[in-house]
């Protein structure tokens, strides 16, 4: 059951367009329903304790099931903007991942827990990615 990016993204499209929905989303309903996805996510967690939760999503299956479901609207509306705006996800992800990379690099970063401020960073870095 494998599937690419580029066929989830063609997953997505076609629900879409089989509801003929296309006609209310424009890129900033397609943000906006990211964002509303990504915090129901969050609002699993809110108010709770980490290590418990952690505990948790590994002892009751209908809790990471929640979890699953709401990753998966997120993951539904990344390719559903992609979609819209017509650029290559995948393209996206690898690019933004190299970009990390660096920003990030091994050697620096290895068993820390740190920031490093994008903005700043491409200031300082712009010949280099
Ligand atoms: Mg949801």
């Amino acid at each position: 059951m494998e599937k690419s990016v580029k066929e989830l993204v063609e997953i997505a499209k076609n629900f879409i367009d089989e509801r003929d929905w296309r006609q209310f989303q424009t890129s900033k309903d397609l943000a906006e329903d990211i964002s509303v996805e990504a915090n129901e996510l969050l609002e699993l967690f809110l108010w709770k304790d980490g290590k418990e939760l952690d505990k948790k999503t590994r002892e009751d299956k209908e809790f990471l099931q929640k979890i699953k479901n709401e990753t998966a609207d997120v993951l539904f509306g990344c390719l559903a903007i992609s979609d819209h705006l017509n650029f290559d996800l995948e393209e996206a992800f690898l690019s933004k991942i190299k970009q990390l990379e660096k920003r990030y690099s091994v050697e620096e970063v290895k068993g820390k827990s740190i920031k490093i401020d994008e903005e700043e960073w491409l200031k300082k870095n712009k010949d280099s990615v």
